[in-house]
């Protein structure tokens, strides 16, 4: 089975995503999802101009070889661009894979290894009482994992935080409770100020405050989102030592994993660390030495299904968890890869589950479920992806970018 064509869909439906569709001679059609948020153009001229025409031609059901055509083919490795293309070329090809065998994509993985993938939501607020709205919401909605995101006193904005109270409870099928994060359509990206040493002593009366009023049994989740020095999220890992979290997520810029031993040793609050990593090389020592407890790589940005296996593989010897970035820049192409991959991954930890808007869902049409805290795949076929290329061609590509991070001072700081 060889592949025929592979065309390179680019839609905006509220916020941009590309995606590789990839067809064989016997009209077997696959999806991959390569959404690299921000710079969604770079990968799609990738794709468009360097990797399609090395697809044609090519058989289908060769996956590994066609993967490491693309990675020690090209000379130049890694990235985060080449990795995001490769993803979506590695995803078709396994959608494809498990369509001519006619499974769920789970399948070919080694089946299922539990009923569902555990997820998290994203609670926030600006203050106590809209954080508390946002939780309460997400516990109605079944959610049993929330990561916790507040405003700091003196700070105008933070990332990760809705803009308005209605925002930050949102509801199911809307994304109006991530206002924050669809790539603001703008001209320019927006700038906001930071100031570590209020956000340091702000974050442990939240969690403080939250287990006084939803008590221990619900799992809580925090991402410091790479502005921290060592010494500081030392620092921040033992002040929440007594609120018992799941993760604290990303808390050092993620180049340096040296840095990640210093945060090790002066804290029992367990690390994730990982979505700008795209290959296991990233993790080589962060693994190895078991400097963190998750891995946060998604498959869209990390290679695909076959490069994320390979990383998981090498951590569970070290008994690390799967705990992979799903904003919703990751389409709904890649949320479902992640789930397939999830369910069969025997060191699966946890999904991050961000609601798609019912525009996106209507653009792919996803078959995977939200039910009992968790994601399940489906059982048809393949990814369980259906995307309507007509509903898709509406919504063309509008630039927008992430926020820039100042300090007070205004020296361009890690966000
Ligand atoms: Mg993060």
């Amino acid at each position: 089975m060889l592949i025929e064509r592979a065309d390179v869909i680019v839609t905006s439906p509220g916020r941009n995503f590309v995606t590789l569709k990839i067809t064989t001679d016997d009209g077997v059609v696959g999806y991959g999802d390569g959404t690299l948020n921000g710079r969604e153009l770079a990968v799609a001229a990738y794709l468009t101009d360097h990797v399609v025409p090395l697809l044609t031609g090519r058989d289908a059901h060769a996956i590994e070889d066609t993967w490491q055509y693309l990675y020690r083919g090209a000379y130049w490795r890694r990235g985060p661009v080449t990795m995001a293309a490769i993803a979506a070329v590695d995803t078709a090809l396994w959608d494809i894979k498990a369509k001519v065998a006619g499974l769920p994509l789970y399948q070919l993985l080694g089946g299922a290894s539990r009923e569902r993938c555990l997820v998290y939501g994203h609670a926030s607020g600006k203050d106590i009482p809209e954080l508390f709205d946002s939780i309460r919401k997400h516990l109605d909605e079944g959610f049993r994992a929330i990561r916790i995101q507040t405003g700091v006193p003196g700070l105008d904005s933070v990332y990760g935080v809705a803009s308005s109270a209605a925002a930050s409870v949102g509801g199911a099928g809307s994304d109006s409770r991530y206002d924050y994060e669809p790539a603001r359509r703008s001209a320019l990206p927006t700038e906001e100020t930071w100031d570590t040493r209020a956000y340091l002593r702000h974050v442990p009366s939240v969690f403080e405050a939250v287990r006084g009023e939803f008590g221990e049994d619900i799992a809580l989740l925090h991402d410091a989102h790479h502005r921290l020095t060592p010494i500081q999220a030392a620092k921040l890992g033992k002040s929440l030592e007594p609120y018992d979290l799941f993760w604290l997520e990303d808390v050092t810029p993620a180049e340096n994993q040296e840095a990640l031993r210093w945060v090790r040793h002066h804290t029992t609050t367990p690390l994730a660390i990982g979505e700008v990593f795209n290959s296991v090389w990233d993790y080589q020592h962060l693994i190895r030495e078991q400097l963190i407890d998750y891995v946060r790589s998604p498959v869209t940005h990390a290679g695909g299904i076959t490069s994320v296996r390979r990383i998981m593989d090498y951590a569970a010897m070290y008994q690390v968890k799967s705990g992979m970035h799903g904003p919703t820049d990751v389409s709904p192409v890649g949320l479902a890869a992640a789930v397939h991959l999830g369910l069969a991954l025997h060191n699966f930890g946890i999904q991050e589950y961000m609601v798609h808007s019912e525009q996106t869902r209507e653009v792919f049409g996803p078959t995977y479920e939200f039910a009992g805290g968790g994601l399940r795949p489906g059982e048809e076929p393949g990814l369980g992806i259906h995307v309507d290329e007509e509903l898709a061609a509406q919504y063309p590509y509008e630039r927008a970018y992430l926020p820039v991070n100042r300090l007070r001072d205004g020296t361009v700081h890690d966000w």
